[in-house]
């Protein structure tokens, strides 16, 4: 069977022998948004309302099934990346797997909650910071990419949050914050850059104030890979962290450990509820033209023709948009 892709932005016309059919995944008209939840934050308040999505996908499995809340037309799809039990390690969590199932719900936006540690003294344990940087420590790059196996793509990264859900976040949280008396004493951080360590154990004290030295701002084990994965995805994506502690970079304050950042954690996770209630009771509005939405337009390297079978059927999802067969 010969069959023509066409790929944008170009049109380049490319020519296949191989018998390649783009599925059609369920894309209707209502806004669907996806929610991660990290260490403390393993199911949404509203949960019980919903139903369990269980999803396969060609990475693997991913964390948990997704739990459907909806409201007012909108769907959210609700993950905890540690798994419900909390028993998969930052290192072992399928970031894949767990995007590429979001992008099978048809998600266009993806909202990260996590826990981190402060690097910076104006960062004080129960505040929240909007990360709009990151700083790359793991060593497991190649785990972070849809591509591979045959397939090239280079995404722009420059900007790793989308500017639009940031800011809507950002004032929503807000509002949170201002209208729960219990929440008053936290502040907001709109700019941090997050050095994403690989863990399970924490900086080392040499580690932390260099982190410190260097300006960056928070840490943590999760989130870097989710935003780019997202962004090959062409999923808007933000992130929200929780300050559990000072790291141990810290002169006076304790280094920090497990039960410290689960004490913090239970504190700070009834203002995540109290968000997620406010999220869901006010959809983020999704905006077709941003520019994640086209986070492929100039990145694919390689034809889809000129791709192994395997990871041309891996990637159908993700090039759906990009690669239209004719
Ligand atoms: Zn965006």
């Amino acid at each position: 069977m010969k069959i023509i892709l066409y790929c944008s932005p170009s049109k380049q016309k490319v020519e296949s022998h191989f018998f390649f059919i783009f599925t059609k995944y369920d894309r209707d008209n209502s806004m669907k948004t996806g929610i991660i939840g990290g260490s403390g934050l393993y199911r949404i308040s509203s949960a019980e309302d919903g139903r369990e999505i269980t999803l396969q996908t060609p990475f693997g499995e991913p964390s948990a099934p997704y739990y459907a809340v909806e409201n007012q037309g909108h769907t959210f799809y609700f993950l905890p990346r540690h798994g419900a039990a909390h028993h998969i390690l930052p290192s072992e969590i399928n970031h894949r797997a767990n995007i590429h199932g979001f992008k099978q719900l048809g998600i266009e936006q993806l909202i990260s909650i996590s826990a981190v540690g402060s690097l910076q003294p104006q960062y004080r344990p129960r505040d929240m910071v909007l990360v709009d940087q990151y700083v790359d420590r793991t060593k497991a790059s190649d785990r972070h990419t849809f591509f591979g196996r045959g397939a090239v793509a280079h995404v722009a990264f420059a900007e790793p949050v989308c500017r639009r859900l940031h800011q809507s976040m950002s004032a929503l949280l807000a509002q949170v914050v201002e209208a729960h008396s219990a929440h008053q004493s936290v502040q907001i951080h709109r700019s941090g850059t997050y050095v994403n360590m690989e863990g399970p154990a924490f900086s080392t004290r040499a580690e932390s104030q260099w982190y410190h030295r260097m300006g960056f701002d928070v840490i943590g084990m999760t989130t870097l890979a989710e935003a780019k994965l997202a962004r090959e995805a062409e999923i808007c994506f933000a992130c929200l962290s929780m300050v559990t502690d000072y790291d141990s970079w810290h002169e006076e304050e304790e280094a920090v450990n497990a039960g410290m950042v689960l004490q913090t954690m239970r504190d700070n996770v009834s203002l995540a509820h109290d968000f997620i209630t406010a999220l869901l009771a006010n959809p983020p509005v999704d905006d077709p033209a941003c520019s994640c939405h086209h986070a492929l337009d100039h990145a694919l390297m390689t034809q889809p023709a000129r791709m192994p079978p395997e990871t041309r059927d891996a990637l159908q999802i993700i090039l759906q948009r990009t690669c239209t067969p004719v």
